[in-house]
């Protein structure tokens, strides 16, 4: 390795590979070392409840881009290696074993782990999590012999799975602890129609109950799921999807501010200016002005590696993206844009019956986001309306039948 300081990357997924291509294409010519735990060459998170897990898409098709790309464009990837330190004097990371990477700027790109429920049975064989490569290996191998499939938490990540494996042939639950699905991350209305569409193809979904312990069958493997109302579902295999916490350790180590995330500013910088946090990891300036965000996206993951690069390069500028993601469930596809959580007001374009719909979401008379059911161009007018014009009112929209593309300057 060149003794010459660069950027270290410290993960290499959607942002930290991200900060590696974009300093390359910005013509950044120092040292660019990617440093991550999982051996493989890093990959695509989304296919692995969807494409990978229902055994569509292989290893080869998610990977980002091949071994050679990396060395062609002068970029050191150590994946298997753990960084265990961070030596804020010297600027050198510290590896698990001894060795020390040193940096001029160092990116933390360290992601999330998931949670698991603190509860009876929580590590019992046959219950796992998603996250990683590894994890979705495993469970595409034990989707294969399993028959009752049981997903604790009805978010984006457990529906996705609760898809694949009905796909599969499986007999497929889902339990979640609050009345709705996707509580946190859709209006009610697209809440509704996403239950539905997992009801019609014999999905059991039972929201407002309780995961209250996973029955071990005698052998030290799942049996069965009993809720806190007393049911008890048959299961041979468990899933997880209950959210993840980002993590924070090496910042936190290192004296850097956490608070549910990594802290840092509008350029993405911790309090070190040294050091900057992208990605699923970082806590920074909400987009709509209103205290701090944790986004868990591919777009902020790419956007936030983009900007960090500029700044790295010597061209800052303040992190404004429009957020958006998407997710597919049973060839329905769910796409949002902006931050939707905590609106007041929903309305409705399009037809909730034929499954083709877009939900407006305002809070305070304002304009906060978009869903679209299997209406993309409604979310590709949005996202291009949305990220010029920030703040639509309620009246605005209202005045122009609710059609974007008048208040973006869209041609039709
Ligand atoms: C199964 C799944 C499906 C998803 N589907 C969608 C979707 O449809 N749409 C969407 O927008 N988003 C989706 N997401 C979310 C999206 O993938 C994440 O927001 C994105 O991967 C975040 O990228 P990241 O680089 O911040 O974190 P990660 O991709 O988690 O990468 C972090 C990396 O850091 C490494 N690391 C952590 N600590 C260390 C350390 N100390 N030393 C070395 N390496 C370390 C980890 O091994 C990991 O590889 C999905 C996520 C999952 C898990």
């Amino acid at each position: 390795m060149s003794t010459e300081r660069g950027t270290v990357v410290v993960g290499a997924g959607h942002a930290g590979t991200q900060v590696a291509f974009s300093l390359r294409e910005a013509g950044y010519r120092k040292p660019v070392v990617v440093i991550d735990s999982e051996p493989d060459l890093p990959y695509q998170k989304p296919p692995l409840s969807k494409t990978f897990l229902s055994g569509d898409q292989s290893i080869s098709q998610i990977v980002f881009r091949p071994r050679e790309f990396y060395s062609s464009q002068g970029i050191t990837l150590l994946a298997g290696r753990q960084a265990d330190g961070i030596d804020r004097k010297s600027r050198t990371v510290l590896l698990a074993g001894g060795t020390g990477v040193p940096y001029e700027h160092l990116v933390l790109a360290v992601g999330c782990t998931p949670k698991r429920p603190d509860i009876e049975g929580a590590g019992l064989d046959g219950v796992l999590t998603l996250r990683s490569l590894r994890d979705a290996r495993r469970l595409r191998s034990s989707l294969l012999t399993a028959s009752r499939v049981v997903i604790v938490g009805g978010g984006f990540l457990g529906l996705e799975i609760a898809a694949a494996a009905r796909t599969l042939g499986k007999h497929v639950s889902v339990i979640e602890v609050q009345d709705r699905l996707l509580e946190r991350a859709v209006s009610a209305p697209v809440a509704a129609h996403v239950a539905g569409v997992h009801a019609d193809r014999g999905v059991n979904v039972r929201c407002g109950v309780q995961v209250g312990r996973i029955v071990d069958d005698g052998s030290g493997r799942v049996a069965a799921v009993e809720t806190t109302d007393g049911s008890v579902v048959p299961a041979d295999l468990v899933v997880v999807g209950i959210g993840v916490s980002p993590n924070e350790e090496l910042a936190t180590t290192a004296g850097l501010d956490v608070a549910g995330g990594i802290v840092v500013d509008s350029e993405l910088s911790t309090k070190d200016p040294c050091i900057s946090a992208v990605g699923d990891c970082a806590r920074f300036p909400s987009p709509d002005g209103a205290g701090s965000v944790r986004i868990e996206s591919v777009q902020n993951a790419l956007d936030q590696a983009r900007s960090v690069a500029k700044k790295i390069v010597g061209r800052p500028a303040p992190y404004h993206a429009m957020p958006w993601f998407w997710s597919e469930q049973f060839g329905t596809k769910v796409q949002m844009v902006g931050l939707t959580g905590g609106c007041d007001n929903v309305r409705l374009t399009g037809s909730v019956d034929e499954g083709k719909f877009s939900a407006f979401c305002f809070r305070d008379g304002l304009l906060r986001g978009v869903e679209s059911v299997n209406s993309p161009r409604d979310h590709i007018v949005a996202r291009k309306t949305m990220s010029v014009t920030r703040l639509l009112s309620l009246d605005q929209l209202d005045r122009a039948g609710f059609d974007l593309r008048d208040l973006g300057g869209i041609p039709r």
